[in-house]
């Protein structure tokens, strides 16, 4: 994996050049010249990079697969496309996002009252907002006053309790009534990680007999008119497309009943998201082309369309995942390599020394090519008996300090010698000579997922990619927490280069990380986000926009409700005015650590 699966996870979008990692557009900028570039201007600390030109290719991509698919089925129904808003609401994210859907009619999903109020503000006029999840009767109301705006929205039902509630919010306001959609329960489920959100027992949507009250409900009240669309969504970052043709008939054909029955207003099925991004860096994981998903959605609904003798309906879909994951990069400084400690010069030998610390300081200095897997392998075992010494009261603690030493110096002497002559002989005892990685984020707050559900998501180093990476490495967070680590995997292995960071720097890239990870991620510790910037492109110059610092601690403190006038108040009291002057700089920076080599700059 010496280019760490680029070819698999980036679309193109990054390459390998020279050693660095550099950005596929315009004057093709090296990460870490943009790295270094906001590091200059004194932001330290994590950083989230994120580069509008790709949710404009993402935005253009899907419209373009479905605009293919219409024309080569003749297909008579329109393509339209909502972002779920859920999935990044960031402004960074969003402003660009919706200025580059304009000329595509890109519309916004909205899941909850605040998301509602934010694509009510921001969303294109004329562009289509959907509303999904559970809503009460305050947040339909406010969904009656966006159609009064005049925005084109659709509050799609969750159950019939919603249906009473936009019936009332009609008889009891003058307010123009906006589109109502129906969300299917369907038999058949997704596959993937999240496919709970599908089938029969799943947490949304109305049963057939529901769906049939509800077009009751309307038809009584005199408002089958309003009733435009059906809507199913099976699950997020679906593997296989067969899921999604079996919830394409079944939604198809409940379509066509009800037009059939009489809902002529009905012209929309809006097929959800789930359109997959590649997080694996090892193996491809989705197993469809994403003409091919776009053609089957078109080629299932215009058969049942025919078959059942009513119009080809209007597709929308609602793909968030698809849309904003790579238009995020997450770079890290690396803060401490382990075995950086491990210094000839900390070596303390006695005059005379245990056997086995003789026995290893011999290795050390014999050590060659020859003998560097046999003396590797030797030292660990030597170290395993020296620490049960130690813990037996046999040695003391200098003792165990130098064998602690000088294993560590033989592992890396041997990766060394090894690393040209013998490096998948040196691959086959990864586990045991780990390096250990210490970065400066809080996996918490930047990659929820992998904390909470093991998401992979592709990592790898923004320079020395012309170097081969020796180290079986295991990545450590700064958080006072044991899960705030990436654990050394064998069967999906990160390598990683040997720096010396007093020397050099050293940044790794997580890439990917723009769908729901900002919102999801937690200020374990207080740490919260980290410096975010807009890496945009104008006249192939690149540009540095909105940079957004990581929050300050004493801002920190006040949004978890502390009254920070008191903490100044008390702090303050015991300290002389000078002491006092300094603490309150701090607070009025952010908690993540000013990077270690930085005293080389
Ligand atoms: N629409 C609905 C109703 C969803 O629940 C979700 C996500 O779960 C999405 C759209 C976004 O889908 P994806 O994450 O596949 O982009």
């Amino acid at each position: 994996l010496e280019n760490y699966g680029i070819d698999i996870w980036s679309d193109d979008n990054f390459f390998i050049e020279n050693g660095l990692a550099k950005i596929n557009y315009a004057s093709k900028p090296a990460l870490l010249d943009i790295v270094r570039d906001i590091r200059a201007q004194d932001f330290k600390g994590p950083l989230l990079l994120r580069f509008p030109h790709l949710t404009n290719k993402q935005i253009s991509k899907l419209f373009t697969l479905y605009e293919n698919a219409i024309k080569e089925y003749d297909y008579k129904g329109k393509f339209n496309a909502v972002f779920p808003l859920k999935v990044n609401q960031l402004p960074n994210f969003l402003l660009p996002l919706v200025k580059s859907g304009e000329e595509f009619g890109y519309g916004l999903e909205a899941g909850s009252k605040a998301e509602l109020i934010l694509a009510m503000t921001y969303n294109n006029y004329g562009s289509p907002i959907t509303i999904n999840g559970f809503k009460d009767k305050e947040m339909i109301h406010i969904a009656f006053i966006a159609k009064k705006m005049g925005h084109n929205i659709t509050i799609i039902i969750e159950g019939l309790t919603e249906l009473e509630m936009i019936l009332e919010v009609e008889k009891e306001t003058s307010l123009p009534t906006p589109n109502v959609g129906i969300r299917v329960r369907l038999f058949n489920s997704g596959g993937g990680a999240w496919a709970k959100s599908g089938g029969i027992d799943s947490k949304f949507g109305l049963s057939s007999t529901e769906i049939l009250e509800a077009y009751e409900l309307l038809k009584k009240n005199d408002l089958l008119h309003y009733l435009t669309m059906i809507h199913f969504h099976i699950g997020s970052a679906m593997t296989t497309i067969k899921p999604l043709k079996k919830a394409l008939k079944e939604s198809g054909h409940i379509y066509a009943e009800l037009k059939n029955l009489g809902a002529t207003n009905l012209s929309a099925i809006n097929i959800g998201g789930g359109l997959a991004v590649e997080y694996s860096q090892y193996q491809r994981t989705t197993q469809y082309h994403l003409q091919e998903f776009a053609n089957d959605v078109i080629f299932t609904l215009k058969n049942i369309a025919k078959q059942k003798g009513v119009e080809e309906p209007d597709i929308y879909t609602e793909s968030g995942r698809f849309i904003s994951a790579n238009s995020t990069v997450l770079i890290t400084p690396v803060l401490e390599l382990f075995s950086a400690e491990y210094e000839e010069n900390n070596l303390r030998l006695k005059e005379v020394n245990p056997p086995l610390i003789e026995e290893l300081n011999e290795l050390y200095e014999d050590i060659n090519i020859k003998t560097a897997l046999e003396y590797m392998h030797d030292s660990m075992d030597h170290l395993e008996s020296l620490l049960k010494l130690f813990d037996l009261g046999y040695i003391d603690l200098q003792d165990r300090s130098n064998a602690e030493i000088l294993a560590q110096l033989i592992i890396k002497k041997s990766i060394n010698l090894l690393e040209i002559e013998d490096y998948e002989e040196l691959k086959r005892i990864d586990n045991k000579i780990q390096e250990k990685y210490l970065l400066n984020f809080s996996i918490f707050q930047s990659l929820p997922d992998l904390w909470g559900i093991n998401q992979e998501f592709p990592i790898m180093p923004i320079s020395h990619l012309d170097k081969k990476p020796t180290r079986s490495a295991s990545l450590w967070d700064i958080t006072c927490d044991s899960d705030g680590e990436i654990e050394f995997n064998a069967k999906k292995p990160l390598y990683l280069h040997n720096v010396d960071l007093e020397k050099e720097e050293y940044y790794l890239a997580f890439f990917n990380v723009g769908a729901y990870q900002d919102t999801l991620g937690m200020k374990h510790n207080l740490f919260s986000h980290p410096t975010e910037v807009n890496v945009v492109f104008e006249n192939n110059e690149l540009k540095l926009e909105k940079i957004i610092e990581s929050q300050k601690i004493i801002d920190i403190l006040e949004d978890i409700d502390y009254d920070t006038g008191e903490i100044k108040n008390i702090l303050e009291k015991d300290l002389d005015r000078n002491t006092y002057e300094i603490l309150e700089k701090y607070l009025h920076e952010n908690s993540y650590l000013k990077t270690a080599w930085s005293y080389n700059e």
